[in-house]
C-alpha cells in the first residue's frame, strides 16, 4: 500500500467540494488533497448549456433508486454529476437559493448561524451576476416564445411577475436565473479550482474512487482508494472533509463504520460509531411530467443543431444557450398553507413527442422521506436507494392540485396560439395513474448525514460527524429539511458555510 500526505483531504470535487477546496487553500498555509472519482472538466461540450445537457451522460453517475412502491415497482435514475465540478457540471444551471424563511426554521431548530439572512449572506459571496463572484448568475439569453407566453398565462391566471425568478416568493412567476457567464455554463470545478491548481500545497486527483474513511481511535485521518489495483492510503493530518454529494456521502460514512450499529454488523462492516441517523432522511424533489402537444415545432430540435451551433459560435445566443426549462412559477395549491408547495418548470421541448412542450409539476417541499442503506450482500457495491416517494398522504394530494393549477394556466388566453388542449402522457389515464407511472426525480436529492442536536443528527450545526473528531460533512446531504431552493445553490451556501467552520476550528 503506498501512502500520500496532506494537512486536509477533500473528498470529492463537485459543487460544494471545490468552493471548499479553493477557501482552505486561499485562507490558509495548509495543504489540501481534492479526491474526485470523475474526469477533469471537459470545456466541450459541457460549457455550451444546451449541448452540455443532452449529451452529459459520460460525465454522470448511474444511481439508481429500489422499487418504488408507489410508483408501479418502478426503479428511478439518479444521474449525478461525476466529473471535476460534480453535478454543477452537468446540471441545468438553474439558480433558485429559495425562501429566506426556510433557512430560519433550520436556526430555530438549533441549527445557529444557518438562518435565511445568514444564508443569503453567504450565497452572495459563492456567486452573484456580473463578476463579483467566482459562479456568474445571468439572466436567460435565449427567450423562446412559448416561455414569453407562459410567464404571460401565469400572469392572467394570478401570479406575480418577478423580473428574476429565484424562489423568494410565494405565488410568483418568471424567468429562471441562471449560472452562466455569456452564455457559457458556470461549473463549480473551473470557478473555483481554475487559479489555485498551480498551487503546490494544492493537489487535485482525479478518477479516485474513495473507498472509505480511515478512522483511529475515534478520529478521521486519512481516506483509501483504488488506483488501478493498487489500494493507496491517503494520510491528512488536520482533517477529513466529505463533500461526495447527498447519494454518496452517507454511503461512505457507512463504510467506515459510522451508521445505524445494527445495520453495519448486517453489511459485516465493523462499528465505529453507532449513529442512527447515517443514511436517513433523503429527500427529493418529486415531480410529474404534463406533455402537451404543441402546433409550434420545438426550438431545439435536433434538425436544427448545425444552424443553431452556428449561431451559438457567433453570438453565443440562440437555443444552445438555452437550458431548455426558462420560465416557471411558484404556487401555493393548498388553502391553509400561504408558502409555495408546488413548482412547475416550464420546458421549450421534450423528448417524448416531435412537437410538444413538458411542464414539470413539482413537490417542493414534500413530506415523504426515504433512505440510503448498504446492501447487506455487497456493502462494497451500489447502495441502497429508497427515497420513497408519495409516502406521505399529503404529497399525493398536493401534486395531484398542482396538475389542476397546471392546466389552469395553459388554457389562459396568452397561451391560445399553441393549442396545448392534447395531453400526451395523460391519455386515458386518471391522474393517479398518471403519476404512478411517469412521476420521478427532479434531480434534486439532499438529506442522508442531517444536521441538527437531536439524537437523530449526523452533524452538529458546525458540521462535524457526532463522534468522530476532525470528520466533517459538507455537502446537500446535510439538509435537514428540504425546501423550494434548487439544490446547487443550497450546496454554494453549505460550502461556504462549512468553510467557515472548519476554518474556525483549524
Ligand atoms: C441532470 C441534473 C440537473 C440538475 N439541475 C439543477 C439545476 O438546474 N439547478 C440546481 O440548483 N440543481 C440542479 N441539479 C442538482 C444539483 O446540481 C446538485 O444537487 C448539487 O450540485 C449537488 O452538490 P454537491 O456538492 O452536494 O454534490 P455534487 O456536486 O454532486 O458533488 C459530489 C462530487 O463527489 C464525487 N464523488 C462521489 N463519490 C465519490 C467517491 N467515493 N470518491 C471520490 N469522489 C466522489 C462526485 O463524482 C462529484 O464530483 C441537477 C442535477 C442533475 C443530475
Amino acid at each position: 500500500m503506498s501512502t500520500l500526505e496532506a494537512d486536509f483531504i477533500v473528498v470529492g470535487a463537485g459543487t460544494s467540494g471545490s468552493l471548499i477546496a479553493r477557501r482552505v487553500v486561499e485562507r490558509t498555509d495548509a495543504s489540501v488533497l481534492l479526491v474526485e472519482s470523475g474526469p477533469r472538466y471537459p470545456r466541450f461540450p459541457l460549457d455550451v448549456p444546451l449541448a452540455g445537457l443532452s449529451l452529459r451522460r459520460p460525465w454522470s453517475w448511474s444511481h439508481e433508486s429500489v422499487s418504488q412502491v408507489q410508483l408501479q415497482g418502478r426503479k428511478v435514475s439518479f444521474p449525478m454529476g461525476r466529473v471535476v465540478g460534480g453535478s454543477s457540471s452537468v446540471n441545468a444551471m438553474i439558480c433558485v437559493p429559495g425562501m429566506p424563511q426556510a433557512f430560519d426554521q433550520w436556526r430555530e431548530a438549533g441549527c445557529d448561524g444557518w438562518g435565511g439572512d445568514e444564508m443569503m449572506r453567504v450565497f452572495g459571496l459563492a456567486a452573484a451576476p456580473g463578476g463579483r463572484a467566482p459562479m456568474g448568475i445571468s439572466e436567460a439569453r435565449h427567450r423562446a416564445p412559448f416561455s414569453e407566453a407562459f410567464v404571460e398565462a401565469c400572469v392572467e391566471y394570478g401570479l406575480q411577475q418577478t423580473p428574476m425568478l429565484f424562489g423568494n416568493t410565494s405565488n410568483s412567476c418568471g424567468w429562471f436565473p441562471v449560472f452562466q457567464r455569456q452564455g457559457k455554463r458556470q461549473s463549480a470545478g473551473p470557478q473555483f479550482l481554475g487559479d489555485v491548481r498551480q498551487l503546490k500545497r494544492f493537489r487535485m486527483l482525479t478518477r479516485k474512487d474513495v473507498r472509505r474513511v480511515v478512522l483511529e481511535k475515534g478520529r478521521a485521518t486519512g481516506v483509501e482508494f483504488f488506483a488501478g489495483r493498487k489500494r493507496v492510503r491517503a494520510h491528512a493530518t488536520q482533517g477529513v472533509i466529505l463533500a461526495a454529494g447527498a447519494l454518496s456521502s452517507p454511503t461512505l460514512l457507512l463504510r467506515s463504520g459510522v451508521g445505524p450499529a445494527d445495520e453495519l454488523r448486517t453489511a459485516g462492516v465493523d462499528v465505529e460509531v453507532d449513529l442512527m441517523g447515517v443514511g436517513r432522511n433523503l429527500q427529493d424533489h418529486f415531480g410529474v411530467p404534463m406533455v402537451f402537444q404543441s402546433t409550434q415545432p420545438s426550438p431545439g430540435r435536433k434538425s436544427r443543431w448545425l444552424l443553431s451551433a452556428l449561431q451559438y459560435l457567433w453570438s453565443r445566443n440562440g437555443v444552445m444557450a438555452s437550458t431548455c426549462g426558462e420560465v416557471g412559477c411558484f404556487l401555493a395549491v393548498d388553502q391553509e398553507i400561504q408558502e409555495s408547495n408546488i413548482e412547475l418548470f416550464a420546458m421549450i421541448q421534450t423528448n417524448r413527442a416531435a412537437q410538444a412542450i413538458e411542464l414539470m409539476c413539482i413537490l417542493s417541499e414534500p413530506q415523504s422521506s426515504g433512505t440510503i442503506r448498504l446492501n447487506p450482500d455487497d456493502p462494497w457495491g451500489a447502495s441502497l436507494i429508497d427515497p420513497n416517494y408519495l409516502s406521505h398522504p399529503q404529497d399525493w394530494d398536493f401534486i395531484m392540485k398542482g396538475m389542476n393549477a397546471a392546466r389552469g394556466i395553459v388554457h389562459c388566453p396568452a397561451l391560445q396560439n399553441f393549442a396545448l388542449t392534447d395531453e400526451v402522457l395523460a391519455k386515458g389515464r386518471s391522474d393517479r395513474e398518471l403519476i404512478a407511472a411517469e412521476g420521478t426525480t427532479f434531480h434534486h436529492p439532499v438529506g442522508g448525514c442531517c444536521m441538527g442536536i437531536d439524537q437523530q443528527a449526523v452533524v452538529d450545526p458546525c458540521l462535524r460527524v457526532q463522534g468522530v473528531e476532525r470528520l466533517w460533512v459538507a455537502d446537500n446531504s446535510i439538509v435537514p429539511a428540504i425546501s423550494n431552493a434548487h439544490p446547487a445553490s443550497l450546496a454554494l451556501m453549505i460550502g461556504e458555510r462549512a468553510s467557515d467552520l472548519i476554518l474556525a476550528e483549524s
